[in-house]
């Protein structure tokens, strides 16, 4: 007798990118910038509180809504940069990740007969989430080489059915931070038709050019539909610790927390008193990272132009995309696999943030390393290409 299939919504889906090239680049000895991580931990402090804490506790279940000195933390991080008040006691949660996070806003306030709009390119586990909570997924495609939000496209998305959006900003891989004016687009349709927003805002720090983060939940009418997505991870260079947190109106925080509850209950304590200390103490750490990130992102884009990537903007995120066409005929995914062979270096393919028929010529690379290695990558890619 023959077993029966899993559950075709996660068996069908393939490794994912991010786990497939960083194999590749350990196998080739390439240099990674597939896989967004960076390479120097954040600060020592933090990883002290929660080292401590690990020793002499508490190491047993913490709240299921999170520590309250990390939600109280949360809700003053927020009030501080975006001037938005939460009630640390109704509306705020602590998960294990943002990855977690958006789980549990998909599945709490998502479920069958329901629509949800996701905007491609698109983080790999918006679709696969929304559809085992049962919704039926609409991708509104944004277009390079600035992808703006399309008026028309997103609104020719929305219906009746329409429960919830998914807005990532700054967006991952395409690092646009969208402006106050395409917010508002979203925002009208959002009210218009009556929809909840998940605004994954995990890279709300690390933007470019003196431009500025908008929470989309900072709108007019937006306070009681938004709920926002922040990540540690991101805030303290942090990644392999997955906190996250969702923030929102009380109403929708109920009913996501009855979802967390049961998809992971509760975080690790330590973990949560290093970023309760974070969020206090190490700001400082994150908005220095951001002004080193910028001249990282100018020297990788320098040096991909050099040897004849067409190099697209980026005003936010740790994510440089550039276009491959002016170099190769090859799809995204055979290019990134052969410079991780040939070139020692690793990059994403970009098709991986798209659905079927989605486009081929871009890659995406990760500029969250040490200057050093940013050199090491351009010299690799100038003997490669030869043009040294
Ligand atoms: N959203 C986006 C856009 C991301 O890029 C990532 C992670 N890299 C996540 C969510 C997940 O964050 P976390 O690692 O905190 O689960
Ligand atoms: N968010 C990271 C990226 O975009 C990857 C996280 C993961 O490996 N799942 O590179």
């Amino acid at each position: 007798m023959s077993p029966r299939d899993a559950n075709p919504i996660f068996g069908n889906q393939p490794t994912t990118i991010f786990t497939v090239m960083s194999a590749l680049a350990n196998q080739h000895n390439a240099i990674n910038l597939g896989q967004g991580f960076p390479d120097e931990d954040g600060p020592k402090a933090i990883r002290e509180v929660a080292a401590r804490a690990f020793i002499e506790g508490p190491n047993q279940y913490p709240q299921m809504l999170g520590i309250a000195p990390l939600r109280k933390a949360i809700a003053a991080h927020a009030k501080k940069f975006y001037g938005l008040a939460f009630d640390p006691d109704t509306e705020v949660v602590v998960t294990s990740g943002a990855t977690e996070a958006l789980a549990c806003c998909m599945f709490g306030l998502a479920g069958h007969g329901d629509e949800a709009i996701i905007v491609e390119p698109a983080y790999d586990c918006y679709r696969p989430i929304l559809e085992a909570a049962g919704a039926k997924v609409r991708a509104v495609r944004l277009q390079p080489p600035d992808w703006r939000l399309d008026e028309g496209a997103l609104t020719a998305a929305f219906s009746a059915k329409t429960k919830l959006l998914v807005i990532n900003t700054p967006l991952n891989p395409i690092g646009r931070v969208f402006s106050r004016s395409e917010l508002e687009i979203v925002a009208s349709l959002a009210k218009r038709h009556d929809s909840f927003v998940v605004c994954d805002e995990v890279y709300e720090h690390l933007v470019f050019d003196g431009r500025e983060h908008v929470p989309l939940i900072s709108l007019p009418g937006m306070r009681e539909r938004c709920v926002r997505v922040g990540s540690a991870g991101k805030i303290f260079s942090l990644t392999g610790w997955k906190v996250g947190w969702i923030e929102g109106p009380s109403r929708l925080i109920g009913a996501i927390s009855k979802a967390h509850q049961f998809l992971s209950f509760t975080t690790p304590p330590g973990l949560q008193l290093g970023v309760a200390y974070g969020l206090e103490k190490e700001m400082e750490f994150t908005l220095s990272l951001t002004r080193e990130l910028q001249g990282k992102r100018d020297a990788l884009a320098t040096g991909l132009a050099r040897v004849g990537f067409d190099v697209l903007p980026c005003e936010g995120t740790y994510f440089l995309t550039a276009s491959i066409r002016n170099i190769t005929n090859e799809t995204d995914r055979v290019f990134s696999e052969r410079l991780t062979r040939e070139a020692g270096v690793t990059p994403i393919p970009l098709s991986a943030f798209f659905g079927p028929d989605g486009p081929t010529h871009l890659v995406r690379f990760a500029f969250c390393k040490k200057r050093g290695v940013i050199d090491d990558v351009v010299k690799r890619l100038e003997t490669h290409f030869g043009k040294q």
